[in-house]
Formats: C-alpha cells, structure tokens, sequence
C-alpha cells in the first residue's frame, strides 16, 4: 500500500469516522473533504454537525496531521434519489485536479463488507461494486487526467466490526440515520431505514450505551 497523502470524502458517518481514525492512528497523512449533500433525506444538517464534532474530537487527540475542505452540493428540484457516489466521484475528481494535489494518486473508500443494500436480490455485491467503481475510479481519472487509485481500509470488515474498532466517544458522534427526523434543533433516527436497521442489528447499541 502506497503510504502517500490520501484522500478521505468524510461523510460523518460511521464508516468514513472510522477510517480517518484508523489512517491517522496509522500514520497517513490525509485530505479530509466533505461534502454538505442536500438530498430529499434531509441529512445534510445532521451530517454537517457530526463532522464539525468529529473534526474536534481529532484535534483533541492529537490527530492533526489532515487538511480539511468542504463543498455543498443540492440536488434542488430533482425529485428522485441521485447514489451518493457519483456525488463522491466528480468531487473526487475536482480535488485531484487541483494542481496542489498532484502528490495524491488514492482515496481510502469507506466500504465495508455489507455496505450495499442488497435486499431486492437483483444484485450481488460484486455487482454492485462494480457499478460503484466503475464511477468512482473512471470519473475522477478522467478528469484528472491521470491514474486514480481507490485504497479499501475496511474491505474485509462487516459493520459490526467497524463499529467495534471505533473508540465508543468517537462513535458517538458519528452520524448514520439516513432518513432523519427533525425536533426542533435535534435529530432523531428513523430506526426504519438500511442504516438504522444495520445498526440495531450490530453492537452499536451496548458499545454506546453500556447495556
Ligand atoms: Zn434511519
């Protein structure tokens, strides 16, 4: 594995915490993007708080050696729902393009080993992967104009060990509802979507909780 700057597009989930985590604790120097994704889910302020939190809680550890940008990026009046990928893919390739980031050739892609939503039975994982990396190496390649690696940290973890690894007061800042439900200024999990349903099932709730 190439040890050099890495790309990181931090969503404030749990997946992408993790990995920062892991490549900091590691010793990698990353660029750290995210991208505020206005979609009709209405994530995109519980995400935008769980990075401000996690970007903190790294600081105060002593994991600095990052860059952080961000970017915000509205989907408007398209009524449906646009793979969060593609999204990655041409920021990926914009970052790369920038000629202060001709050292990065890789991102680190947060995928775990369930990380698609294969419920309908039309596709495999393999599948599935195909399709994502088909955008997620082509687009950005293309637009950089040279190679774009993607590195998988978490290739070979389920979700429940990723959420096992992660140090539980940084998991707790992270987000993962995909569906959240507003109350005044807080947010609530939907306890109904991929996500949320990934997350009951897992370890999560004793790691966080204690029960
Ligand atoms: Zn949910």
């Amino acid at each position: 594995m190439s040890q050099k700057r890495a790309l990181l597009m931090l969503s404030g989930g749990i997946d992408s915490v993790y990995v920062m985590y892991k490549a900091l604790t590691e010793g990698r120097e990353l660029h750290v993007h995210h991208i505020h994704l206005k979609n009709r889910e209405g994530r995109v302020d519980a995400e935008a708080r769980a990075v401000r939190r996690v970007l903190a809680w790294m600081r105060r550890n002593d994991l600095t050696n990052f860059r952080y940008t961000e970017s915000f990026f509205d989907y408007g009046t398209l009524h449906w729902l646009p793979k969060d990928y593609w999204s990655y893919a041409l920021h990926i390739g914009m970052i790369m393009s920038d000629p202060a980031n001709r050292d990065m050739d890789s991102f680190l892609h947060p995928r775990h080993s369930d990380a698609f939503n294969l419920k309908g039975g039309k596709v495999t994982y393999e599948q599935a992967s195909e399709r994502a990396n088909a955008a997620l190496l082509g687009i950005p390649s293309l637009m950089a104009r040279r190679e774009i690696k993607m590195e998988l940290p978490i290739g070979d973890m389920t979700k429940a060990e990723v959420i096992e690894a992660c140090p539980p007061d940084l998991l707790r800042l992270a987000w993962y509802c995909r569906r959240p439900v507003k109350y005044g200024s807080t947010f609530q999990i939907c306890n109904e979507c991929f996500t949320c349903k990934q997350v009951a099932d897992s370890v999560y709730r004793r790691k966080v909780t204690g029960r």
